[in-house]
């Protein structure tokens, strides 16, 4: 039996992955979390027969107390004591925002195997998540879909002579707004950019879909986990995401990792690692998808994934920086406080203004994180 503790289980990847866990026979749920939503997180340790919690936000974990009888967790010293007392095997953190930071540099400060969905870890401290990871032994197990497939990929070449994965490609949707000029774009809302055409997400991934913010996330997040210098990262968009990401090889071979977007797939991947597990889905057809179609990034109209991109070789703090604007930024948008070409420009403004420093410990990313969400406060303060 794995000891299994999910973090966010309340969300979307939470949520599938506790479908996955009641399927399994080999998991045993000790401990789940959320930050607000109290009712869903109790009926689910009900329903899954676990009697520790935490839940992130004070109110609402003394409303759970006085409703429940099991151990109810709260705040950063209730974090660590979740992840040291369940004695996991594995933890899964599926937390949205920098807000899961905290939670990986426990558990892998433990010494206890990751199955990371916060690909936002990677992005605010990926420098110190990896070398917690190296320091302790603890593994590091991507359950984003295109981390997933690069980590199968590249393991199929593990024997191989160094240098033998030359690049990686990363697939794209292009998101809701795929074929949007910049100035088409002006007008979206946010009802429209949550309608993602391939996968149903939470609502901060799915904004970060339609800006491409999330693929500029991830491939910090792909440069973090596999050590590929930016250079040779690259991005393209694949409407229908059969191609979840693909490496070249020094002989010239190519080799891709198809299947229906699925997070299932992935999640299930990282949770029974290293053991394939039997789920009950489509197999690819691919006579009757007809056709896969490949297009270039309109830097133009989506320029967050370049922001992300040169944050990412500028290096230090300004990842950090980067992902906390756009948390603040994305958090606007969809609570209509700004226009989907402000989240941009904002983010922008943010990075321009700030100070860069070249340092990775936990406090001078949370200052960092900090300072950012203030200043990207107060660009969207003026354009009111
Ligand atoms: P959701 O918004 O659906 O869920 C987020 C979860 O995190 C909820 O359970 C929420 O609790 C919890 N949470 C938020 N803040 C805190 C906090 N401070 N402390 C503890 N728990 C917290 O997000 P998703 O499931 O879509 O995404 C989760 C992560 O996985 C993100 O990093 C995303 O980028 C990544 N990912 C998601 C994919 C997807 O298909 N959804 C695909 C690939 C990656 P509450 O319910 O109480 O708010
Ligand atoms: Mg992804």
């Amino acid at each position: 039996m794995r000891r299994l503790v999910i973090l966010g289980s309340t969300g979307s990847i939470g949520t599938q992955a506790l479908e996955l866990v009641a399927a399994a026979d080999d998991l045993e749920l000790v401990a789940i979390s959320a930050d607000r939503r109290w009712e869903q997180l109790i009926a689910q340790a009900n329903e899954h027969c676990v009697r520790k919690v935490l839940i992130a936000d004070p109110e609402s974990a003394e409303q759970a107390r006085a409703a429940w009888d099991g151990e109810v967790l709260s705040g950063p010293e209730g974090l660590a004591e979740l992840i040291v007392g369940a004695e996991p095997d594995l933890v899964l953190n599926a937390i949205v925002g920098s807000a899961g930071l905290a939670a990986t540099v426990i558990t892998l400060s433990e010494g206890v195997d990751l199955a990371l969905a916060n690909k936002e870890s990677l992005v605010v401290g990926g420098e110190l998540v990896i070398e917690l990871a190296a320091a302790t032994g603890a593994r590091l197990l991507p359950v984003d879909s295109e981390h997933s497939a690069l980590h199968q990929l590249i393991a199929s070449e593990s024997g191989q002579a160094p240098g033998t994965v030359q690049r990686l490609t990363l697939t794209a949707s292009g998101g809701p707004f795929r074929g949007r000029s910049r100035d088409e774009l002006a007008s979206v809302t946010a009802e429209g950019a949550l309608n993602h055409p391939t996968w149903q997400m939470g609502g901060k991934i799915s904004i970060d879909s339609a800006t491409l913010m999330n693929k500029g996330l991830e491939v910090i997040e792909a440069h973090q986990l596999f050590g590929t210098a930016y250079d040779d990262i690259e991005v393209v968009i694949h409407p229908q995401s059969i191609v979840h990401s693909m490496i070249s090889l020094a002989d010239g071979s190519s080799l891709a990792h198809l299947g229906y977007p699925d997070m299932k797939v992935p999640i299930a991947y990282a949770l029974h690692y290293p053991r394939r597990t039997r789920l009950e889905l489509k197999s690819l057809d691919l006579a009757q998808l007809g056709s896969l179609t490949f297009e270039p990034v309109d830097n133009q109209a989506f320029p967050c994934l370049g922001l992300a991109l040169a944050a990412g070789r500028e290096g230090g703090t300004a990842p950090c920086i980067l992902n906390a604007a756009n948390e603040v930024a994305v958090a606007a948008f969809l609570d209509n406080r700004c226009g989907f070409l402000q989240i941009a420009e904002v983010i922008a403004a943010t990075l321009n203004e700030a100070q860069i420093e070249q340092s990775y410990s936990f406090d001078t990313l949370i200052a960092a994180d900090r300072a950012a969400r203030r200043v990207t406060g107060e660009h969207l303060a003026a354009l009111a």
